[in-house]
């Protein structure tokens, strides 16, 4: 048995069979490149990120399963550097071939060196000259082309997926009937990823490292997500503790399930709405069954993920249609797309930015691409008729902004108008409360929308100026931070100043320590991952938060 750990990002215990999410072999296409020593800058970086990854594969597997099977990492590293494959690259390089090429070229000179010997052993080797030259290219290709060229091997029933990371849109293509649970080298807990795993309620352990390697395809995988642990070729005792604590879970959410038809109030009569957030009809009937009030926040974004080209006006239509229609008469607020910094769309063209989480992102891309948001503009407004349909805007940052957009969705409106195509005139327009500009202006903001709803994972990445998505980062990443608080503060003042509802979408809805001092801050609605909806309504309900400022929703 081999024990893992990592951070357990979405909750749970699982067992099933390792699915390996491999890199698709790249093929390197020839290119001709101007600048040859910019070139070469570019191969010896990646060079050196492969080296650097394969030592650390060395050491870690050292220390864990022996020196005789972590060998092989450092003859890799071995061949990396290897001179003679390194001249054939720097030739080809000098003779204005892209890096890419170069590698190929390298590496197929090499391998056919050792396939052409009389040792067996020796032959083989040539797949090691192969494998090594994907791992250079895989540091080559851009990060977004890297995870697009990702494909599942193996069964796929009971599957827990293993992979180096996954990207939100791989997540999301996650089968569930078929995928209990997975486990990435990488990542950290506020990804999308992450937050994805938990919307889906898969259960997840991120962060485990170079242990990944050593999990074989088909390996029997027990995975404690509430301890950040994965067993791999788990002992008797280790399941069967395993799967007591799975009879555990499943009596904790029976008992909970008195509060799924329950008013969230607290003991002392104060009445919130408790909803659901979602990334795609497939989590609806997930929604439902938690119990929740309605959709606090649909991704939108996760519609125009993992394909070839934006989702068409009819395909958004039938979606929010759908979705709207199986809510009933509860609200469904729909974000409009929000890609950019870590959900990329690469059909979209988009250019390589060296800061994407300060780039072109969200509304700065409906802004700059006004056809895409026209679109899904008008198949909110078509599907409107459906359902209780309220749309908001993400990343705001200025009133400039909100203007512009709903100047687009007047355009839309208009449009449809002069078609004849009924749609709803009740739909709700509000803001996410995501950076920290917003929310010191909210009291200007709260005069031109509805609403708000409180973007609080993004809230605190911008305000306290760090990266989401850097699993290093996370012991600074304090939700609970004085600034954080004060800022959500100062725009739920805002609101209960203008008459507006607000609610908060982000992760620290969900976390139960803040749930009273949210409450008595005068937060309206929580939106909170489905699995996260009974336990906040028991949270709510045996609460008593004194006085409140009571305050009308509609
Ligand atoms: C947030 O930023 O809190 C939020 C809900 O949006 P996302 O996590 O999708 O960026
Ligand atoms: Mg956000």
């Amino acid at each position: 048995m081999l024990t893992l750990h990592g951070k357990g990002v979405s909750g749970g215990v699982a067992i099933g069979k390792a699915r390996l999410l491999r890199e698709r072999t790249i093929r390197a296409t020839r290119g001709t490149v101007e600048d040859a020593a910019a070139e070469w800058a570019r191969f010896e970086k990646a060079l050196d990120k492969t080296v650097e990854e394969l030592e650390r594969l060395y050491e870690w597997s050292r220390e864990r399963v022996g020196q005789k099977d972590a060998q092989i990492f450092s003859v890799h590293a071995m061949i990396a550097q290897d001179e003679d494959l390194v001249s054939v690259v720097r030739h080809e390089i000098h003779s204005k071939n892209n890096a890419e090429y170069a590698v190929s070229q390298a590496a197929d000179a090499m391998a056919a060196t050792f396939l052409a010997m009389e040792d067996a052993y020796m032959r083989e080797r040539a797949t090691d000259v192969r494998d090594v030259a994907q791992r250079i290219l895989r540091h080559l290709v851009s990060s977004t082309e890297n995870a697009a060229a990702a494909s599942f091997v193996g069964d796929k029933q009971g599957s827990i997926v293993c992979a180096e990371d996954l990207s939100p849109a791989q997540t999301v293509q996650l089968d569930r009937r078929e995928v209990l649970a997975f486990v990435t080298a990488g990542g950290s807990s506020n990804s999308h990823t992450a937050i994805l795993s938990r919307t889906m309620a898969i259960p997840a352990v991120v962060g485990v490292g170079e242990g990944l390697c050593h999990i074989r395809e088909g390996a029997v995988i027990a995975l404690d997500a509430d301890a950040g642990t994965v067993y791999v070729d788990p002992d008797a005792d280790t399941l069967r503790r395993l799967r007591l604590r799975e009879q555990q879970h499943a009596h904790a959410r029976e008992l909970l399930q008195k509060y799924r038809e329950r008013e969230s109030r607290t003991l002392d009569g104060h009445r919130v709405e408790i909803c659901a957030n979602i990334g795609g009809m497939e989590d609806v009937e997930e929604a439902l069954a938690s119990g929740a009030d309605g959709i606090g926040l649909f991704r939108s974004e996760f519609l125009f993920l993992g394909r070839e080209c934006a989702p068409s006006e009819e395909e958004q239509l039938a979606v929010y249609r759908q979705v709207l229609e199986r809510m009933g008469d509860r609200r469904v607020v729909v974000r409009t797309l929000d890609v950019g910094a870590d959900k990329q769309a690469p059909y979209l063209g988009l250019p390589h930015e060296e800061n994407p989480a300060l780039g072109l992102r969200a509304v700065r891309i409906s802004l700059t691409h006004p056809e895409l948001f026209l679109t899904q503009a008008r198949a909110l407004l078509r599907a409107s008729q459906y359902g209780r349909l309220a749309v908001m805007f993400p990343f705001i940052t200025s009133m400039g902004e909100v203007e512009a957009l709903c100047e687009l969705w007047h355009k839309a409106q208009e449009e449809l108008r002069a078609q004849g195509v009924l749609f709803s005139d009740r739909v709700e327009q509000g803001i996410m409360i995501e950076t920290p500009a917003a929310a010191l202006i909210s009291d200007r903001l709260a005069n031109m929308v509805d609403f708000f709803s409180i973007g609080s994972n993004d809230l605190t990445q911008y305000t306290l100026a760090l990266d989401r998505q850097n699993a290093a980062l996370e012991a600074f990443c304090d939700s609970h931070h004085e600034a954080v608080l004060r800022l959500i503060r100062h725009t739920v003042e805002s609101a209960r100043r203008a008459g507006i509802w607000v609610g908060i979408c982000g992760e620290m809805g969900a976390d139960l320590s803040l749930t009273e001092e949210l409450l008595r801050m005068g937060i309206h609605e929580f939106s909170v991952s489905p699995p996260s909806v009974l336990p906040l309504r028991e949270k709510v309900c045996t609460s008593r938060i004194g006085a409140l400022v009571e305050m009308k929703k509609e």
